[in-house]
């Protein structure tokens, strides 16, 4: 596992996001301040040095003042020298004066430190000095005295490369006139004086007009003397212009580096003169390191207490970033938990702050999801409609029904007979409450035998019966037969109740809920196809199903194509003996499969409804038939078959109307089966109406198999009844057929109908059915059904059969 920072450390989290931020602008806060104050120190020192080297300067030329006034005293002590009077006052002059005072003066100069000592008389000639530099300052005094009258006066005057303090007095013995004047080199004495007291360096610089400077006096070595001499040219240009007045020049102020230190600097010019128009300056170096000595050690404190400060504050920013970021994390749990599907617990309020409050709006929504998922659920599992599982609850139980447990079951499935029908004619509310009283029934009657009943929709059911084979499965089927063969009434109406159950086995049939019920479905269409009832699965009829598939197709094909085919098999009139008519029965000519009999497509054409396209062909080829046989003078009626379908058909006497138009409705008579008639008599009855109102005769089919009722046939405007074949063929052997048929006969007769013997086989059964007063007779015996256009031959060619001495009196005696 990778290591992981603590959250506060993590910028992706929202505790390292808040730390981060309070820490940043914590940060920038502190630099800002120590940046401020550093700079205000810098500025402070800066400024301070300045006002001292302003300040070191004016000590300077105190210093310098001082000096000149102590100096003067001493001028003051030899002008008023008994000795010096006596020997000036006696007038020796010449070279025997000069000599004298010299001996004086250099006395003196000894004594003091005097670079050289002068008289020089009123004129301000020198008279003697103990220098012969001397005679350059004396004609300068002149401007010195008479500047202030009576008293010492001092000046710097420069000589050479070199600066002198020049005091002067003025001789006042009787007599006599002239001045004393004494010259102090300008050495080191007071700059050393100004560092003892002020820390100031100071260099003593004079430089020509057109020239480079020189040190007078420096308190610096000899190597940062140099560096300074070095550095000064370039920047100070002082006293430009020159004048007398040039110790009122400004001062000139600014930085230098000395052996990597930095010094602020003043330069101020002192004098100005001599032959070279020299100028003299004083340098005045105060170091600014020096000066910010002191603050540095302030701002080493302030540094260390914003540290402190900041971690102080990152203490305080993280914990103040877990009491925000720990609700949310814990909420963020808890939304985790719902979003991984846990309604049951109520959402914990972690705080009483704005994230309390969103717990508080999680836990509503939680309680709103969890309130529509029991209501999805109930929606996805259950029928609204009968409040049993739906088919998704049924397969899930299923599966879950094999997956614990290999005991055998047995799956049921029902669908209700004709409920579309019911749905159409009396309505969808009805058809509700219809679904509900069956489900309520099934629900009743089953609740022992049963573990499990569900709706699939529409009007299918299915059933889990366990620990069940066919026996037990069948069993249930008969139970709920009879259960139905109780009427239902809802809302005074009376409902036949019947339907189609199939049913599938496990394991033998499937070993999945998917095959189980794909193959309960399979027997229930097989049941409903057959009319049986209930089936029970049988591998046959899966590959007719897969058949049928195909099948379809190829029929929708078939008609298109001209792959029809229209059949016509004779009717004879049994007492006549001559054609009455013929039934025409359809073919279908497949190209590969070769002629496909009627009993392969039809029940499928009719599950499918294709068999309405079928019938609209064969109204078609019939009436075509008819109209060639009449163009030969044979013409007799010929019959269709019409199915259950084609009588549900609103439409469908205009349809056959329309399809018979160009030959009279005498020439078809319609046969139509009593299922299809009992399937829904009421609308049956009614399109039987408008066909009969047209003129078109009809005859039920295969009549016998079904249950219609006296009381159905009654109502019927029906004129021919066609009695079952099976009766037919078997009543030779079968004294019940036998019976049955004749009771039809006269059955039929009463009814005012014509009756028609299917299955006519043998000269024998003619003779019976003669001899019972049957009507018509159609079958093998006359001819088996043979493509239309070669009926007209065959009817020119017919011959009634032999029937010999087929005598029937031996059945006849026991009917
Ligand atoms: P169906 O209407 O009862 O037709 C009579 C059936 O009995 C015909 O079978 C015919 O070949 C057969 N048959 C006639 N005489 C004898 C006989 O002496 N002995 C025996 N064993 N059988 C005889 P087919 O042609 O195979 O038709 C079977 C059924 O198919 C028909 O029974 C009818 O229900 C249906 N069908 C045939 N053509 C059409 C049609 O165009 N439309 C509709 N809706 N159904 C048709
Ligand atoms: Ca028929
Ligand atoms: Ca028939």
């Amino acid at each position: 596992m990778p290591m992981r920072w603590p959250d506060f450390l993590n910028l992706r989290r929202l505790e390292g996001r808040i730390v981060a931020l309070f820490l940043a602008l914590l940060l920038v806060v502190q630099l800002l301040n120590l940046a401020l104050i550093s700079q205000g120190i810098g500025r402070n020192a800066r400024a301070s040095v300045a006002e001292e080297l302003a300040a070191g300067e004016r000590i300077f030329t105190q210093l310098v003042e001082q000096d000149a006034e102590q100096r003067g005293l001493i001028a003051d002590l030899l002008q008023s020298d008994y000795g010096l009077r006596q020997l000036v006052g006696a007038g020796i002059q010449g070279d025997e004066l000069r000599s004298t005072l010299q001996d004086v003066f250099r006395n003196l100069s000894e004594r003091g430190e005097a670079s050289f000592i002068g008289y020089a008389n009123d004129a301000f000639q020198l008279v003697t000095a103990t220098d012969p530099i001397a005679g350059q300052v004396a004609p300068m005094l002149r401007g010195v005295s008479r500047q202030q009258q009576g008293r010492t006066q001092s000046q710097i005057v420069l000589l050479g490369d070199k600066a002198y303090q020049v005091v002067v007095a003025r001789m006042r013995a009787a007599g006599l006139g002239g001045w004393v004047f004494m010259g102090f080199e300008m050495r080191q004495d007071q700059l050393r004086e100004l560092r003892r007291i002020a820390n100031i360096e100071g260099v003593l610089l004079s430089r020509p007009e057109h020239g480079a400077w020189t040190v007078l006096a420096s308190v610096l070595d000899t190597a940062n003397t140099e560096l300074v001499l070095r550095e000064l040219p370039t920047i100070a240009q002082p006293g430009a212009g020159g004048g007398d007045r040039v110790d009122q020049a400004a001062a000139q102020t600014f930085q230098m580096h000395i052996d990597g230190e930095q010094f602020q600097a003043r330069l101020q010019p002192l004098a100005h003169g001599g032959d070279d128009k020299r100028l003299m300056a004083v340098l005045l170096l105060r170091s600014v390191d020096d000066a910010l000595a002191p603050y540095r050690q302030l701002q080493w404190m302030l540094l260390g207490l914003s540290l402190a400060g900041v971690a102080v504050f990152a203490i305080g920013a993280v914990l103040t970033a877990r009491r925000i970021s720990e609700p949310v994390k814990a909420l963020a749990g808890e939304a985790r938990r719902l979003g991984a599907g846990d309604y049951a617990r109520p959402v914990t309020r972690p705080s009483r702050d704005e994230i309390g409050d969103l717990a508080e709006a999680f836990e509503a929504m939680r309680q709103g999801i969890r309130a529509r998922e029991e209501e999805v659920h109930r929606l996805a599992f259950w029928d609204p409609l009968t409040d049993l599982p739906n088919r998704e609850q049924f397969s899930q139980a299923l599966a879950r029904r094999i997956a614990d447990n290999d005991q055998r079951f047995a799956l049921l499935m029902l669908n209700l007979d004709r409920f579309k029908h019911v749905n159409d004619v009396l309505g969808r509310g009805f058809g509700d409450r219809l679904l509900r009283a069956v489900a309520d029934r099934l629900r009743h009657l089953l609740k022992d035998e049963v573990s499990l009943i569900a709706r699939l929709g529409g009007d299918e059911f299915l059933l889990l019966i366990e620990d069940a084979g066919a026996t037990r499965a069948e069993a249930v089927c008969k139970r709920i037969q009879r259960d139905f063969e109780r009427a239902l009434s809802i809302d005074d109406q009376t409902v036949d109740l019947s339907a189609g159950m199939g049913v599938s086995l496990y394991p033998q049939h499937g070993r999945d809920s998917a095959m189980l019920l794909a193959r309960a479905e399979l027997a229930m269409h097989a049941a409903k196809r057959g009319q049986s009832g209930c089936e029970v699965y049988a591998p046959s009829m899966d590959a007719a199903s897969q058949e049928s598939l195909s099948l379809l197709s190829e029929l929708r094909h078939a008609i298109d194509a001209g792959e029809l085919r229209l059949f016509l098999q004779p009717k004879v009139d049994l007492h006549s003996q001559r054609i009455a008519g013929a039934e025409a029965l359809v073919r279908w000519q497949h190209p590969t499969r070769g002629m496909v009999p009627p009993m392969e497509f039809i029940p499928f054409a009719e599950q499918t409804g294709f068999i309405r396209q079928i019938t609209a062909w064969m109204l078609h080829a019939a009436a075509q038939a008819w109209i060639g046989l009449e163009r030969e003078g044979l013409a007799v009626p010929i019959s269709v078959n019409l199915s259950t379908r084609d009588l549900m058909d609103q439409d469908l006497a205009i349809k056959v109307a329309d399809l018979a138009a160009g030959v009279p409705p005498s020439a078809l008579c319609l046969e139509i089966t009593e299922s299809a008639i009992m399937d829904d008599p009421q609308r049956a009855l009614q399109t039987l109406e408008q066909l009969h109102a047209l003129g078109f005769k009809l005859s039920i089919d295969d009549f016998g198999t079904g249950y219609s009722s006296l009381a159905y046939l009654k109502q019927l405007s029906v004129d021919e009844l066609k009695i079952d074949r099976s009766f037919v063929m078997n009543m030779e052997r079968d004294i019940d057929d036998a019976k049955i048929v004749r009771s039809t006969i006269e059955l039929a007769h009463n009814l005012g109908l014509s009756v028609v013997a299917e299955g006519l086989e043998t000269p024998k059964a003619w003779t019976l059915l003669q001899t019972l007063g049957c009507d018509q007779g159609q079958g093998y015996l006359l001819a088996r059904p043979m493509p239309g256009d070669q009926f007209p031959d065959w009817l020119k060619n017919w011959q009634p059969p032999d029937l010999g001495d087929a005598r029937a009196s031996t059945i006849l005696a026991n009917l």
